[in-house]
């Protein structure tokens, strides 16, 4: 059930900035942004919207500006079994790869 079919425009949830697909003459979907990232999240029950499931896109600016605020957080790596911390150290024990 996952479709990561790009479709336009889209926009950094955080400063609005338009994230755009890096080469749709190659692929159109949204696993090559050109500066950010777009993924879903799935909503839990005990929220509203309970079920849903929503697309959500950052920038790249922003991951960097909400990182050093604890906003956002990187749990893991989908290609490495590491994770590094903000100084890009490898964090003991807390690497996940999913
Ligand atoms: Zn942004």
């Amino acid at each position: 059930m996952k479709d990561l079919t790009y479709i336009g425009p889209v926009y950094c949830v955080s400063c609005g900035k338009e994230l755009k697909n890096l080469m749709p003459e190659v692929d159109n979907d949204y696993e090559m942004i050109n500066g950010g990232s777009i993924g879903h999240i799935y909503a839990p029950y005990g929220s509203r919207y309970d079920t849903d499931i929503f697309q959500v896109a950052i920038c790249d600016d922003c991951v960097d500006k909400l990182k050093k605020e604890k906003r956002v957080r990187i749990v893991g790596n989908y290609i490495f079994s590491e994770t590094r911390d903000d100084d890009g150290k490898v964090i003991p024990g807390q690497g996940k790869s999913l």
